[in-house]
């Protein structure tokens, strides 16, 4: 846990009290800055009661007394619309921010690498955490993965805080500054949150805010807006900016493709046959924490020990199982077309498993790697929908649930495949027709692969 003993004499009001606002809660409690906390939900609040943690009414709040709010980054403080202890906060003048910002009011000195992007931002916040640690610099990694904060280990002088930072997180953000900060890629999304595209870019552009002379910063270059901070980025004085693209080699920067990374100084890197690691999506990641690594000055070769011995992430295209030829991966983690693609584009002789609760589009926009598929089973709501939209298409089976779907794809693969092959489950849906949670089918399926006849076990422990 932080300790904010610094932070004596101020007064906090903190709005969400799940995983990183309880964090906040007990690191403030615990170091005696004084603070009221507040959830919506009654389950909430008796966990933080029950952790020592003084509740006030939002009614109640004298909000004369307070310093700021914390706000935990999900609860909107604005659009689109804000929470009532937002809007109140705001009405009396005082700041809005999230754990990320106390965390660098109590620890100002430390060395922060701060991950943000659309997509790839937990992969690649894991990866550089897990290459550090292989090379022995001591490091802690968290934010909006794993654990809040708040919660991480307070580290002294030469530890590096690694943190994945959402555009929630990255809006309320005041004095936090990024040593090294990563800017994988942008595309719509989260736009009631932000307005609109420029506003969800101008959130994201946060990470950027405060870097001073000496800093570093790694950005994806594969897309027009992140085209566009490389530009403005790389202009800004005694800042390394250090662009990473894809197919083609960019003058001081990283380029990748298909497991291959390329170096500004020609050094060329395969780890095609990591297997954590699929895709030209992953590469991209590699190549972001490739740049970061050797900026912190990590030797070549640990970097490479550190992406050869990745384990990878659950839900994330995992492997879970094999039974023989055929591997059993679980990317539930896919609950839309854009991330079923990556996982499509990843293999070849697929049985794949989709369905649950269908996005605007349904599986339309995956047709270019329908030739890497041998058949699909439909589970869920969305059964009819994907039905139509592969008819005459593709050969595929309606299943109704994950068991029997699995079932499905295990007995055809086994009989039919002949030579290596996938059973993957990356729905292209949200899980909850079925499921509480991606994670929850994630979790039904790895234990269901892994209790097929002559299954073996593949990866992290379940
Ligand atoms: P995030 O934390 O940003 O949601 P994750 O690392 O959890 O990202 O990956 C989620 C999904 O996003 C993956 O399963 C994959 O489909 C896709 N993805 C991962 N990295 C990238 C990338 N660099 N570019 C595009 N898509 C990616």
């Amino acid at each position: 846990m932080i300790d904010l003993a610094v932070l004596r004499g101020s007064s906090f009001v903190v709005l969400g009290l799940a995983r990183s606002g309880l964090a906040t809660a007990r690191a403030l409690t615990a170091a005696g800055v004084e603070c009221v906390a507040w959830d919506d939900n009654a389950g909430s609040r008796s966990a933080a009661v029950d952790a020592g943690v003084e509740l006030a009414d939002p009614g109640s709040i004298d909000w004369r007394r307070a310093t700021a709010l914390i706000i935990s980054p999900g609860i909107p403080s604005r659009l689109p619309a804000p929470h009532p202890v937002a809007a109140a906060a705001r009405a009396a003048g005082k700041k809005i921010i999230c754990d990320v910002e106390m965390l660098a009011r109590a620890v100002p000195k430390a060395c922060f690498v701060a991950i943000t992007g659309t997509n790839g931002k937990s992969t690649t916040t894991a990866l550089i955490g897990h290459i550090l640690a292989q090379a022995g610099v001591r490091c802690e990694v968290g934010g909006n993965i794993g654990r809040g904060a708040l919660d991480l280990a307070q580290l002294g002088e030469g530890g590096v805080y690694v943190l994945e930072l959402s555009s929630y997180q990255l809006e309320l953000l005041e004095t936090f500054r990024a040593n090294v900060a990563v800017w994988l890629n942008v595309t719509p999304d989260h736009l009631d949150r932000h307005g609109d595209m420029a506003g969800y870019v101008a959130a994201k552009a946060n990470i950027f805010a405060r870097q001073q002379s000496g800093d570093c910063a790694v950005i994806g270059i594969d897309d027009e807006p992140s085209r566009t901070a490389y530009a403005r980025t790389s202009s800004r004085p005694g800042i390394t900016a250090v662009p990473v693209a894809f197919d083609r080699p960019v003058a001081g920067g990283v380029s990748f493709r298909a497991g291959r990374l390329i170096d500004a100084d020609g050094y060329s890197v395969d780890f095609s046959d990591v297997p954590t690691l699929p895709g030209d999506h992953n590469a991209q990641n590699a190549a972001c924490a490739w740049a970061v690594c050797r900026w912190l000055d990590v030797p070549r070769e640990k970097i490479v020990d550190g992406l050869r011995s990745y384990p990878g992430l659950p839900h994330r295209q995992e492997r879970v199982a094999s039974v023989g030829n055929v591997v059993y991966i679980n990317d539930s983690k896919a609950t839309n077309a854009d991330a079923t693609a990556r996982a499509l584009s990843s293999y070849r002789d697929i049985y794949w498993i989709l369905g649950g609760q269908a996005k605007e589009g349904g599986v339309a926009p995956l047709a270019p790697y329908f030739d890497r598929i041998r058949h699909a089973f439909l589970i869920g709501e969305a059964t009819d929908l994907f039905a139509d939209q592969l008819e005459g298409k593709l050969p595929y089976s309606r299943c109704g649930d994950l068991q029997s779907a699995l079932d499905a794809a295990h007995s055809r693969a086994q009989r039919d495949a002949g030579g290596p092959a996938v059973v993957l489950l990356s729905p292209a849906c949200a899980s909850w027709d079925q499921w509480k949670s991606y994670e929850h089918r994630g979790d039904a399926f790895r234990a269901m692969a892994r209790a097929l006849p002559g299954a073996q076990s593949l990866g992290m422990a379940a």
